[in-house]
């Protein structure tokens, strides 16, 4: 079966074999703004409980949290929280729910979502590239932004890379019913080079793969060979 690959690729991402026309189609019925842009919801995190523990931690290491440096310094890591873990009052169906009909049975493919998100192990971040793509069915595609975008809302909670791999598959299994679903995640986690196993470099891929990518062998490679996957 012929793939019609669709790169959509935000900020610094590799654009892959780009369908033009198709694309058009798509942008003018479902894409808003850039993927990159952050989310739009405010964050629900405790901002002074946030503050007042990281007050302590900085206590704890043997650090003076009232020096001039650090005075603001709990307030600001409250809002960067706030922002790192907005996912957790985010509902994904808010950008799948909209899908809309398009005549096409040709495999989407979303590759070099960048991503961050935080190691609920350490609290330490893991960052990089995520490739998503998927079999329509009965014509239902979405926006490509929208991919984009669900990355993110799963990114941006305490996470494990395997878990984000399969509620990205999740998400779009609910929402879309696709014939089939095939996401790589690639990430490098700073828990693996600041600590422990201190091994620098070191990239972690996931894979996640539903119906047609997961009996099919060929079609699974015939996709996966169309997504820009970082080289060891
Ligand atoms: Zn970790």
């Amino acid at each position: 079966m012929p793939f019609i690959p669709l790169s959509a690729a935000p900020a610094e991402g590799t654009i892959l074999d780009w369908n033009a026309a198709l694309t058009r189609r798509l942008r003018s019925r479902g894409e808003d703004a850039p993927a990159s842009t952050p989310p739009a919801l405010p964050a629900a995190v405790d901002v002074p409980r946030i503050e007042r523990a990281f007050r302590e931690i900085l206590l704890a290491i043997g650090e003076n949290p009232d020096r001039d440096g650090l005075r603001d310094t709990p307030r600001r890591v409250a809002k960067a929280y706030g922002e790192l873990f907005s996912g957790l009052s985010e509902d994904p169906s808010r950008h799948l729910a909209t899908a809309f009909e398009q005549a096409t049975q040709q495999a989407v493919v979303v590759s070099g979502i960048e991503f961050h998100s935080t190691c609920e192990h350490h609290f330490l971040p893991f960052f990089g590239k995520a490739h998503v793509a998927y079999l329509p069915s009965s014509d239902r595609v979405v926006g490509l932004s929208k991919l984009a975008r669900t990355v993110d809302v799963f990114a941006r909670r305490p996470q494990l890379q395997e878990r984000l791999t399969e509620q990205i598959c999740d998400a779009l299994e609910e929402h879309l019913a696709p014939r089939g679903i095939c996401v790589v995640l690639e990430a490098e986690h700073l828990c693996m080079r600041l600590r422990g196993a201190k091994k620098p470099g070191a990239v972690t891929r996931t894979l996640g793969v539903r119906g047609h990518y997961r009996r099919d062998g060929d079609a699974r490679r015939e996709v996966m060979s169309l997504m820009d996957i970082r080289q060891a």
